[in-house]
């Protein structure tokens, strides 16, 4: 399963904004955004003017960066959004949302969704029950999503458990056990609940030239 093993803090200055790639780091101040939020590269400091498809384009680079998702899962999304009922770029946001490793990264068991793709991959994660290792996995309504009794013993989960170690805000749409490394998907997100900053409209637009 392919994935991007560049170094990540380097899109987020692409981006200009907090992609939280890299967990913990990401909500230190030793975080380079922090400290100075410039483009990467020699001339990276030079104001450049995007044109409509630059803007488009760096828009979806964002969004496929944030996820985790390569181009061509990406465009599966879009296809599957652009064919379903109502608005596509929040059904596309959804679609991403709805992914395994995204939801395990929601409820807290993993500082970012790169951890949360690992946990996944080597299998300490269930979904009603069963061990699941497919990160793009799409959760639906109802769905519980816990760490596997067997996982549990690992050092991180343990604090995890204890409330050592705390993610980013559980959104409305879960509902999480820390203390039993247990959630539950109470409904599917809405855009409202998305908390992820972006223009979905730019990429709708840019996939359909
Ligand atoms: Fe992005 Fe996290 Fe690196 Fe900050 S520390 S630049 S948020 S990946």
């Amino acid at each position: 399963m392919a994935r991007y093993t560049g170094p990540v803090c380097r899109l987020c200055r692409r981006a200009g904004e907090k992609l939280y790639l890299k967990g913990e780091r990401c909500y230190s101040p030793k975080c380079p955004i922090e400290k100075k939020a410039l483009p990467p590269g020699q001339h990276g400091a030079a104001r450049r003017k995007l044109s409509e498809y630059g803007l488009q384009l760096r828009e979806k680079q964002k969004v496929r960066q944030q996820y985790g998702v390569l181009e061509r899962q990406f465009r599966r999304y879009v296809a599957k959004a652009q064919r379903a009922r109502g608005v596509t770029g929040a059904t596309l946001l959804q679609l991403l949302e709805r992914r395994l490793d995204n939801v395990v990264y929601r409820l807290g068991f993993a500082t970012s969704r790169s951890q949360a793709r690992q946990w996944v991959l080597h299998g300490h994660v269930e979904v009603n029950g069963r061990k699941v290792n497919i990160p793009s996995y799409l959760v639906k309504a109802g769905d519980e999503v816990a760490i596997g009794e067997g996982s549990r013993k690992i050092p991180f989960f343990s604090d995890v458990a204890q409330g050592a170690i705390r993610g980013p805000e559980v959104p409305s749409w879960l509902e999480v056990d820390r203390e039993n490394l247990r959630g539950q998907v109470l409904h599917l997100p809405s855009r409202e609940e998305i908390d992820t900053a972006v223009q979905e409209n730019l990429i709708v637009e840019h996939y359909a030239r």
